[in-house]
């Protein structure tokens, strides 16, 4: 039995061989060789079978490989075979290769340099399919990227929520959560000897919106922001608190002179108008201001707020610092505003009666009901006493409505004792003219046509009036309900709101009406708002009539009625009810006196 060099037959050589062939055929594992100096190759089957070459010729021209090699990867192909070559060591490389169909696979390639019998520089090698594999990986590396690009995504947004949580998105500025957190660490820190607050509320900021919109009123907010920032440290803090609210702490601002001084220069910034396109924008403040020594901080919102309230109440645009004194009227007045809360339901507001009468007869022609608060422990309080309270807590509609009620009851009682009421004049508030309910309201209570006339105040119609107050008093008028001008020349009289509103009357206000007795020129200034009101078929009351001699000059410049001191105090129901009784007595006697006369007449014909 022959014997090859390793010491086995060649019976077992053969054996081997074919197993070997199995074993690579089995894995799909091509085999080569080629020697360097020839333009052949080896190849085994499972070579054809990677390239699809269709051939099973074991000599096959180098030319096939190179062929086969994708033009992308030919320069790299060729240069790893050379680095080996060069080495005279271990061939490693990666390609692809395109096969007749089209199809393009991933080889992988290793391989053996040895030198052949005569020398020749040789390797033999071994060839797979990593097409999967690349696939695979490739797969799974665009899966890594885009599961690296969400977390980086999610991590931004989720940055973005927790800023966009303690930030106004608008101006930038932290918002009242972030506000409150700091503040509240702000107390607690002992190295802070005082905080400031400042809680500015911008006045204005509606009509901006109104007259130039959003995109206006955002301008001036952002431009606030910028200001308030600009005067205050960078270890301040200021924040949008809502709409058109600005809250700023100050730390150690040390003495309240150099409070002052802030604030003050934060005015200043303010003042100067916005511009917002080719408008300039103007836009006011008012402030309250709280200082406190940090550890004692624990108020200090609520204390600004106080101040902020004082400051608006006091005619807006200004700034006003809390004081334990402020902090006592605010809490009365809080307290009066609760008592007054309850009044009308209570039935502690009750009308007294003012009675008017015709100017040349002087036979009562109508009432005005005036609200009266029967207060259980300070007695009877006159609007004064109230109604300041009652607008700043708005609660006037309340009291309107309960005093309209009451004059409605009352009327009803007269007109059961048979008596002959006249119209009833009753005051109403902007703000109930205002509510959307009120006609609705007003249809439940069933008036009688001609019994009421609302009187309104000068400034509810002057500032232009809205669409909702336009469309009550159409409703109101509709309802056989006069609409009266109270206290006109008052304000800032307009002829044009007079006409818009088409009133029955007008009352001419007290002021005006005094000093008809004092000079020639107010007499005539009454006489031609007299002449207006009759161009416009409006009728005049003259209100505040004082004085006899007041009386007869206002008759003179044609007013139609009269209400004043000289005429009638206001009264109490029952007071009323008497003269009523004896107006219509009079009346009674003097109309069959009349007829008498015609009797009389007629009888000597
Ligand atoms: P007003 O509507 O102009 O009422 C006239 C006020 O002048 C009344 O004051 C009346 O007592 C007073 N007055 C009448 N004649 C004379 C006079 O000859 N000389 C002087 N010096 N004063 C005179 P009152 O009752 O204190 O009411 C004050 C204001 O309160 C009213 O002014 C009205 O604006 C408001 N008011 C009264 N009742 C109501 C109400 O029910 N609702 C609303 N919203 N306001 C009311
Ligand atoms: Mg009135
Ligand atoms: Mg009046």
């Amino acid at each position: 039995m022959a014997k090859v060099a390793s010491g086995r037959t060649e019976e077992q050589f053969q054996d081997l061989l074919r197993r070997l062939e199995l074993a690579l055929d089995a894995s799909q594992i091509g085999v080569w060789q080629h020697n360097v100096d020839d333009n052949e190759l080896l190849w085994d089957m499972q070579m054809h079978r990677l390239y699809g070459t269709g051939l099973r010729d074991r000599r096959v021209p180098s030319d096939v490989w190179m062929n086969a090699l994708h033009p992308e990867d030919v320069e790299k192909a060729f240069s790893d075979f050379q680095v080996a070559l060069d080495m005279r060591g271990f061939y490693n490389s990666q390609f692809r290769i395109i096969l007749p169909s089209g199809e393009v696979r991933y080889i992988r390639s290793r391989a053996h340099f040895y030198e052949g019998l005569d020398g020749s520089p040789s390797f033999i090698g071994a060839e797979w399919d990593v097409t999967a594999d690349v696939l695979l990986n490739r797969e799974l590396i665009s899966q890594k990227a885009i599961a690296e690009a969400r977390a980086v995504a999610l991590e931004q947004s989720r940055a973005r929520i927790e800023y966009a949580a303690d930030h106004d998105y608008l101006t930038g500025l932290p918002n009242r959560r972030y506000f409150d957190r700091r503040l509240a660490e702000l107390r607690k820190d002992p190295t802070i000897e005082t905080l400031a607050v400042l809680h500015i509320d911008l006045d204005g900021f509606k009509e901006i919106n109104d007259t130039w919109g959003h995109a206006a009123g955002d301008a001036a907010l952002q431009s606030v922001a910028a200001r308030v920032s600009a005067a205050i440290t960078a270890n301040d803090i200021v924040a949008r608190v809502s709409g058109d609210e600005f809250v700023a702490v100050l730390i150690n601002v040390g003495s309240s002179e150099r409070l002052k001084a802030i604030v003050s220069d934060i005015f200043s910034r303010l003042r100067r108008e916005v511009r917002f396109g080719n408008e300039m924008l103007r836009v006011g403040a008012s402030i309250g201001v709280a200082l406190s020594q940090a550890g004692k901080a624990g108020n200090l919102l609520a204390e600004s707020d106080v101040a902020l309230f004082q400051a608006k109440k006091l005619g807006r645009n200004r700034a006003e610092f809390f004081t334990p004194a402020l902090q006592d009227e605010l809490h009365a007045e809080r307290r009066l505003a609760d008592e007054l809360r309850l009044a009308p339901v209570l039935r502690q507001i009750e009308p007294f009666y003012q009675i008017q009468v015709n100017a040349r007869s002087r036979r009562i022609v109508g009432l005005e009901a005036l609200a009266r608060w029967r207060h259980p422990e300070k007695g009877l309080l006159n609007p004064a006493a109230f109604l300041k309270v009652a607008d700043e807590y708005g609660l006037t509609p309340e009291i309107d409505a309960a005093v309209l009620k009451r004059a409605l009851a009352d009327r009803a009682s007269w007109v059961s004792r048979g008596l002959v009421p006249p119209r009833i004049a009753v005051n109403i508030s902007g703000r109930r003219l205002a509510d959307p309910d009120l006609i609705e309201g007003l249809q439940a209570l069933k008036i009688p046509r001609h019994a009421i006339a609302f009187e309104l105040v000068e400034t509810i119609f002057l500032d232009d009036p809205d669409d909702r107050v336009l469309a009550s008093i159409d409703g109101i008028k509709r309802m056989g309900i006069d609409i009266e001008i109270d206290d006109f020349g008052s304000g800032h009289a307009s002829l044009i709101g007079l006409v818009k509103l088409k009133p029955k009357r007008l009352k001419i206000d007290r002021q005006l009406v005094t000093a008809v007795t004092v000079s020639d020129e107010q007499r005539r200034l009454v006489g031609s708002i007299v002449d207006i009101a009759r161009a416009l078929n409006v009728e005049v009351i003259a209100e505040g009539v004082e004085t006899e001699e007041h009386a007869r000059i206002l008759a003179e410049v044609g007013c139609d009625e009269l209400q004043g001191y000289a005429i009638g105090y206001p009264s109490p129901e029952g007071e009323i009810a008497t003269l009523l009784k004896s107006a219509d007595a009079r009346g009674r006697s003097r109309s069959a006196a009349v007829e008498d006369e015609g009797t009389t007449g007629s009888a000597a014909r």
